[in-house]
């Protein structure tokens, strides 16, 4: 069981877990740290592979490829790291993309069906999947669903991300309280700006900011920073960090908070 063991043997699934650059991958580094069995799985198989080898040195690691829009992936994710290593004690629900930047008005149905897909449905069928088995053997698990900054307010551009992302903050509350009596606890983590692919590919959030203001790449970053408390911008460690922590025994008393990893850009 989780609470009696510290984390020193249970298991976690990290979904989106397959780039070495990625928020993903940081979760996955801290949780083995912190003495967890961790199952990495991603859309990307090729990837998750050699992200799985990279892992290997901080822990006992295991590669599953999954899409987490996919009912059926998702269900044999779950029955596979349970028939695998006999519980599972954490499950994250990282995986998203960054698709689908327009103004609502030239939002097309297609990019927007594509964002709650994989971070409304894909959150929702994972966590699922996970809560399902953790009732099932009893054990007091923990569930820790990637947010965003973009999932407590709106911004330009983001309609079908912010939606998205809104989508698991409610999904994140009404699944604490489900699942309080069986002694799980579910919580919500929400990056701020954080430096990963999904940031800085063509067609992305800096990309698409950056024309939007007439600015350079650069300069649209160094605009970002100056709006950060803190000063700069998020490393995928920063929350990582945190959600090793709602993942610990030190959090048992901690479910259906949405917790800003921001820089203090986000304070409500
Ligand atoms: P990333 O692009 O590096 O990682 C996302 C991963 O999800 C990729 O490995 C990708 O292959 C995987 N993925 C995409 N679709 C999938 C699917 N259908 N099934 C399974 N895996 C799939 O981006 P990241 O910045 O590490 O993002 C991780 C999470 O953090 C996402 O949910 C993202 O929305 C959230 N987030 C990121 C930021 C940021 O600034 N980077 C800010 C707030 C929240």
């Amino acid at each position: 069981m989780l609470d009696d063991m510290a984390g020193s043997s249970g298991v976690a699934v990290v979904t989106g877990a397959g780039r070495p650059t990625g928020i993903g991958f940081a979760i996955a580094r801290a949780l083995l740290n912190d003495g967890y069995r961790v199952v990495i799985s991603d859309i990307d198989a090729h990837s998750l592979a050699q992200t799985a080898e990279l892992l290997a040195q901080h822990g006992p690691v295991h590669a599953i490829p999954c899409d987490v829009t996919r009912e059926a992936d998702v269900e044999r994710l779950v029955a596979d790291t349970v028939t695998d290593h006999a519980s599972l004690d954490v499950m994250v629900c990282n995986a998203g993309i960054g698709t689908g930047l327009a103004e609502v008005i030239d939002l097309s149905l297609e990019a927007w069906q594509r964002a709650l897909d994989v971070m409304a449905t894909g959150t929702f069928l994972s966590a699922r999947a996970a809560a399902r088995a953790m009732v099932r053997s009893g054990s007091p698990g923990r569930i820790v669903v990637i947010s965003s900054q973009a999932g407590k307010t709106g911004m330009p551009l983001l309609g079908a991300y912010c939606a998205a992302k809104f989508a698991t903050v409610g999904l994140t509350q009404v699944m604490a309280h489900e699942l309080g009596p069986h002694g799980i606890t579910v919580n919500a983590v929400c990056p701020g700006t954080v430096d990963t692919e999904m940031l800085e590919v063509d067609g992305g959030l800096f990309d698409v900011y950056s024309q939007r203001f007439g600015m350079s790449k650069a300069d649209y970053r160094r605009r970002v920073n100056r709006t950060i408390p803190l000063g700069r911008f998020a490393e995928p460690d920063d929350i990582a960090d945190v959600v090793a922590f709602l993942a610990s025994p030190a959090a048992r008393y901690i479910t259906g908070e949405a917790v800003n990893v921001t820089g203090g850009q986000e304070m409500h």
